[in-house]
């Protein structure tokens, strides 16, 4: 066998005899339910088929399948055709990504916002672009794939902290003062809402830290923004503070696909310059820039999904047993530790069993023993929804 296969193929098996290989499951998806019609799955899977209350999505709002969005964006088709035909510096950026960019940055209290297409992308894009060899890069341990990767590939040092510890922040930061010089740019990032705990980063100390540092502030704030702060501006606007750089995204609340980096004008153009993310691929279709505009105002407006996802929260908390680890966020990630990775799983596909979808969450994506149920409530869901979900959990916990 050629060394490029066996190489492939021994990857694939440490991973299956870890009990941690992925597969893909090809679902219909209804308001908050998923149907599990087995097209992908192996003939043999139990859950053929299977309709399935679903608490695994990150469209925290309920807007992606909400009609006010698809109309917006068919509407946005009839105008703008499908595509956006080029990237944004050749003839790709037209009139509904410059409204939308001016609709967020206005909303957000920015100069500027830049439109990538993915949350991905745009953490790459800034991390790559504006740091350089020499500078230093601060971020928490639990920062998402996309920065850390970005961080690692980078020629800024990286450094990071244990999460959401200021303590370690403020120490890092002063050590690394001594052997900086003044040239040195200095980043620190965080997530604003961490993705996988739910819990939402000490923003006021942070900028607090940074400002005495002369440091800058990036915020990914993926899973805040639309969520919390006022008409939904995110985690930086309910901490009170505002960061250099905020990064937002349009797969969770949004109900969309996309992201957007929300900074000054100089940084705007110096990303509109050099950063290859944006410059060398294609702009999302206007179309799409459109619908965002919408969803962007649904966000603004609509203060009862907020309110609900609060009130779910709260019914969840009440139902479950209390010997079941809910950790208790204000964001609509609910995780439920569980420890062991297979024993996660077999809840996970019990919960199934019992028409519940929650995900298994194991390392490497959250550390070892820290496998997890992740729940996520979306404004869809209904206080039965919620009572059905927490009868499922305390009975597969207590049959464990
Ligand atoms: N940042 C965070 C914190 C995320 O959770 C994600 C997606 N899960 C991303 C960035 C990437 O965003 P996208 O899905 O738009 O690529």
């Amino acid at each position: 066998m050629h060394p490029f296969n066996q190489r492939i193929q021994s990857a694939l098996a440490a991973r299956q005899s870890q009990g941690l290989y992925r597969s893909r499951t090809c679902l219909e998806r209804q308001d908050c339910q998923v149907l599990d019609t087995g097209s992908l799955s192996q003939a043999s899977s139990p859950h053929h088929a299977k309709r399935c209350l679903n608490f695994s999505s990150n469209d925290y709002l309920g807007l992606a399948q909400s009609p006010a969005l698809v109309e917006a964006w068919q509407q946005g088709l009839t105008r703008y055709g499908a595509g956006s035909g080029a990237s944004p510096l050749v003839t790709g950026y037209q009139p509904a990504h410059h409204r939308l960019e001016k609709q967020l940055a206005d909303w957000l209290g920015y100069d500027r916002a830049l439109l990538f297409s993915s949350g991905f992308g745009a953490n790459q894009a800034l991390l790559f672009t504006l740091l350089q060899k020499g500078d230093l890069l601060i971020q928490d341990k639990l920062n998402h794939a996309s920065l850390m990767e970005a961080g690692m590939l980078s020629e800024a040092t990286m450094r990071r902290f244990a999460h959401n510890d200021t303590d370690a922040l403020a120490q890092l930061l002063a050590k690394q003062t001594n052997v900086t010089s003044a040239e040195t740019v200095k980043m620190v990032v965080t997530e604003g809402v961490f993705s996988m705990d739910g819990d939402c980063a000490p923003l006021a100390a942070m900028q607090t830290l940074c400002h005495a540092h002369q440091s800058l502030l990036a915020v990914d704030d993926a899973h805040g923004c639309g969520v919390l702060g006022d008409e939904g501006r995110g985690s930086c606007d309910q901490a009170g503070i505002r960061p250099d750089i905020l990064v937002v995204t349009f797969g969770k609340a949004f109900g969309l696909q996309g992201a957007a980096i929300l900074c000054n004008e100089d940084l705007a153009e110096y990303l509109v310059q050099f950063a290859r993310h944006y410059i060398y691929s294609t702009a999302i279709p206007p179309a799409q820039a459109h619908a965002l505009s919408q969803a962007c105002s649904m966000i603004q407006q609509q203060h009862w999904r907020r309110e609900k996802l609060q009130e779910l929260g709260h019914i969840l908390a009440e139902a479950l047993d209390p010997a079941v680890e809910l950790v208790a966020t204000d964001t609509p990630i609910k995780p439920v530790l569980v420890g062991d990775s297979q024993r996660a799983v077999a809840m996970s596909e019990q919960l199934r069993d019992r028409g519940i979808w929650v995900s298994a969450i194991r390392p490497p994506t959250v550390p070892v023993n820290s496998s997890r149920l992740r729940i996520t409530l979306t404004a869809n869901h209904e206080p039965s929804d919620i009572r059905q979900l927490a009868n499922a959990i305390n009975e597969v916990f207590h049959a464990q």
